[in-house]
């Protein structure tokens, strides 16, 4: 079987490479996303393998059925960049459900803790052998109340790590899980009685701009925001005006919603166009990572291993468990 990977990275063909050897499984490793443009170097492959920003739209599954290829291997859980309903009955599309919930967890509560006591300025300070604590001030967090928004794998993790902390935690979930162990509230309640929020639900049309203005307003004064899950849960011109209004302590995100074209690639020399992601650099309270959250080799270990059994079972006729 023949995958032609679209945006390989370093890191990828070192998981990658040695594993798909142990099956008939010849990957074509290519540096550019997915792109109308760069379809036909799938050419001759029966799948094509992407992550999380490249997006699949329905015109994109018509080239990709004209050139005979039947499935697409996600490497990501989420699959909002991809046009389900246009691949329906065309093309197979299968996801790695859960790869390292704790690693997305583990690291929504770095982004909270770097945010929250400004660990990142101190270490430029101190390597400049500038010892001043002015303005690295923060909270103590035992005590406080996190609302943690959507309570699967990983928001499950970050309420086990919140309580580890001696937090009181509260959750909020359409389909509420009633054998864990923390208090279910509404949406408005747990924007209104919220120190921290951290939003651990996949992109919907329910949760499109779930933050916005009225959800921003409803927070406490000083509350911490914290998105590892996608970029438009936010809606940013909201949040660049509540940042603007001292609303937030501190936010985290380890997305954006427009973060395609931008995050993953080294921008350094370039002309950034992005007015609202210059804005949201600026704030000295705001820290932006390049969606990362997954990060750890535990996660790409099991990226890669599901991906090619997910390749394996499409190859050789058996049933897909993780078709979408
Ligand atoms: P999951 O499917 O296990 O859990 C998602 C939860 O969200 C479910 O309990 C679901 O009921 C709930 N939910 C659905 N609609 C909701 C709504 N309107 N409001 C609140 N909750 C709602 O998924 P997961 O593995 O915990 O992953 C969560 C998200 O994290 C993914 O969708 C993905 O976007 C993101 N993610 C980010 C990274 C990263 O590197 N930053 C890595 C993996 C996943």
């Amino acid at each position: 079987m023949n995958i032609a990977f679209y945006s390989t990275k370093p890191y990828d063909r070192l998981w990658f490479e040695p594993m798909s050897h142990q099956y008939d499984i010849k990957i074509h490793f290519l540096e550019s996303p997915l792109k109308e443009s760069s379809i036909p170097l799938a050419s001759g492959c029966e799948a094509i393998c992407i992550f999380v920003n490249d997006a699949v739209t329905a015109g994109m599954i018509d080239q990709l059925c004209r050139l005979g290829v039947k499935a697409i291997l996600l490497r990501s859980a989420g699959y909002n960049h991809v046009d389900l309903d246009a691949a329906r009955g065309r093309i197979h599309v299968l996801r790695v459900p859960s790869y390292s919930p704790d690693a997305v967890a583990e690291y929504a509560m770095a982004m909270l803790l770097t945010v929250n006591r400004y660990t990142h300025r101190a270490y430029t300070r101190t390597r400049d052998f500038n010892m001043s604590i002015n303005g690295l001030m923060g909270q103590t967090l035992f005590g406080r109340t996190a609302g943690i928004i959507g309570t699967g794998k990983i928001g499950q993790s970050m309420i086990r790590i919140c309580k580890g902390f001696g937090m009181n935690v509260l959750a909020y979930d359409p389909y509420p899980n009633p054998s864990l162990d923390v208090t279910y509230t509404d949406r408005d309640a747990l924007f209104a009685q919220s120190d921290i929020i951290s939003l651990h639900c996949p992109l919907t049309d329910d949760t499109h701009y779930l933050i916005n203005q009225q959800a921003i307003s409803q927070m406490k004064d000083g509350v911490y925001l914290i998105n590892t899950s996608r970029g438009a849960l936010i809606d940013t011109a909201a949040l660049i005006e509540g940042l603007a209004d001292k609303k937030f302590a501190g936010v985290g995100l380890d997305v954006y919603e427009e973060e395609d074209g931008v995050f993953y690639e080294d921008r350094s020399n370039d002309i950034i166009n992005d007015e609202n992601l210059i804005r949201l650099a600026a704030f000295p309270n705001v820290l932006i990572t390049s969606h990362m959250g997954f990060f750890t080799r535990e996660a790409m270990e099991a990226i890669a291993s599901v991906t090619l059994e997910n390749a394996a079972a499409f190859a050789n006729g058996r049933e897909l468990v993780n078709e979408l």
